[in-house]
């Protein structure tokens, strides 16, 4: 620790001298979109790199060489890389890590170890259920990355890591590794996506991490009698981030924190909110080939364009009302009841109603039955469609995300992109990116309600049928003031840059 201390001091000297450097940073994630993609955490860990690659950092992203990434078709090399090894309790585990380099300053390195990652599911076996040796698996995973920056030679400004999967990744720097010279100027910090997850394991698997004992108590890697990988990334991490400023309030609460607020608040000093971006190549209404007519702030032609091809595809009468859409998982949290109980007051006023998602069967039904009775104002599709959540956003008036929790939230911020006026719960990352519109001032860019019940989001529901349904003018001015506000990667890379110099300058302390 004492070592650690000393260098992180000079760490910080050095970038303080040169305040315009750009870091050099190593991101590691269980997933990364293209090549790996469970949920949100993919996209994120995807985007983040690249932007901050654009930005001209020098990014080394860490994922692991699960056996459904498509090898031949990333173009990953199968002989060389650089080899390995890991204690495992007892063992030695080899593996390899392979690069390739995506773009400019970007480079991807795939960990590869038959015997954790040759197998169909990342989480998950076939059944559904969790592998049970899910934190050897990810124990050895970050390990790996520390060994194999090491033999790369090149140690890096900072290692960015995300969620229970790589919170060992800042244990081990503080503990196994805080010797190690190597190390001397990298700093952690660790991203929370959803506090839900926190990678809990029994305590008779305490011997797969190779730390000592020690550090099993409460105020360390024990959480309720139970091995917490999550916690042991939060504890010993220089910075803690999540991935909107309201979550990063929530998590403080014994509601939100799902028994590790109590550590967050300790460390609050340390926590940040840094929203989520919004890839914008991918979503972009001026050049997105996915959806029938472009459009942009200056020349709206084209959204009135989509919305009519939608309608007809959905096989959706052409109405006064507003076109009111949900793009979503049909899954606890995303307030889905909430709304399916609200919907006939909503259609009664003259809204009309659409939907794409899937999940909680009962859910499923309850929408589709919907459908059915109102047929020509309301379409329900079941399913994951890509193409059409894009004409969705560019055709719709209204995008409806009542979230009971949301820690980013990214539906919301393609509305917005697309001139699609958001109505959302206060909530995380949704509670950031919308603000309710004010018609004494023409201020906001959307609809947003506190309190989670049906007559909250039925009362804000109306106000924007009505507001729809009276005032064009306005509200095209309000729909235009959220296309205009940047959502990037770019503004989040940016926001980590500055917490990284934070990380490097007090490390260790
Ligand atoms: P979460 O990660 O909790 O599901 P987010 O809003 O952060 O919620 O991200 C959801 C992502 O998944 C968005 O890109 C959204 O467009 C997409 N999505 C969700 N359901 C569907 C669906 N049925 N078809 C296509 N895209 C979907």
């Amino acid at each position: 620790m004492s070592s650690k201390k000393k260098t992180a001091t000079s760490g910080s000297k050095k970038r303080t001298a040169g305040k315009e450097k750009t870091p050099d940073v190593v991101i590691v994630s269980s997933e990364a979109w293209p090549w790996v993609k469970t949920g949100g955490l993919a996209d994120v860990a995807g985007a983040l790199p690249r932007a901050m690659a654009q930005a001209g950092a020098r990014v080394r992203l860490f994922v692991p060489l699960y056996k459904s990434i498509d090898r031949k078709k990333f173009k990953i090399p199968s002989r060389g890389g650089v080899k390995f090894r890991v204690p495992v309790s007892a063992r030695i585990m080899e593996g390899t890590a392979h690069m390739i380099s995506p773009s400019d300053n970007l480079e991807v390195w795939f960990i590869e170890q038959e015997q954790y990652f040759g197998r169909e599911g990342v989480y998950l076996d076939p059944t559904g259920h969790d592998y049970p040796d899910n934190l050897e698996r990810f124990a050895f995973f970050s390990r790996a990355v520390l060994e194999t920056l090491i033999a790369s030679g090149q140690p890096p400004d900072i290692i960015h890591c995300n969620d229970w999967q790589t919170g060992m990744i800042p244990a081990y720097l503080k503990t196994i590794y805080a010797g190690v010279p190597f190390f001397k100027n990298t700093g952690s910090l660790i991203t929370i996506h959803n506090m839900g997850y926190q990678g809990r394991f029994h305590p008779s698997q305490w011997h797969l991490l190779g730390i000592s004992w020690d550090h099993f108590h409460p105020g360390g890697l024990e959480c309720y009698g139970h091995i917490n990988l999550l916690k042991g990334g939060l504890i010993h991490a220089d910075i803690i981030t999540t991935v909107s400023p309201t979550y990063s309030q929530e998590i403080l609460t014994p509601d939100g924190g799902f028994g590790l607020d109590g550590l967050l608040l300790h460390r609050v000093d340390r926590l940040h909110g840094v929203l989520n971006g919004i890839d914008t190549q991918e979503w972009n209404p001026a050049t997105d080939q996915l959806i029938p007519h472009n459009f942009n702030r200056s020349d709206m032609a084209g959204k009135a364009l989509c919305k009519t091809e939608l309608l007809r595809n959905m096989r959706l009468d052409r109405g006064e009302g507003p076109l009111m859409a949900v793009v979503s998982r049909l899954a606890d949290g995303k307030g889905m009841e909430l709304l399916a109980d609200c919907l006939d007051p909503m259609l009664a006023k003259g809204a009309q109603f659409l939907l794409l998602g899937s999940g909680d069967k009962a859910l499923e039904q309850r929408f589709k039955q919907l459908a059915v009775s109102w047929p020509g104002q309301v379409s329900v599709t079941i399913g994951y469609d890509e193409a059409l959540s894009h004409s969705i956003q560019a055709g719709s008036d209204m995008l409806l995300v009542p979230s009971r929790y949301e820690p980013c939230g990214l539906t919301q911020m393609y509305a917005l992109a697309y001139g699609t006026a958001p109505l959302v719960r206060a909530t995380g990352g949704l509670n950031d990116t919308v603000r309710q519109y004010d018609r004494a001032t023409g201020e906001g860019n959307g609809f947003k309600f506190d309190e989670y019940s049906k007559e909250a989001l039925l009362a804000k529901a109306l106000e924007g049928i009505e507001f729809y349904l009276t005032d064009r003018r306005n509200w095209n001015k309000m729909v235009k003031m959220g296309m205009g506000e940047d959502n990037s990667w770019g503004r989040s890379a940016r926001k980590y840059f500055s917490l990284y110099r934070l990380a490097s300058s007090s490390g260790g302390k």
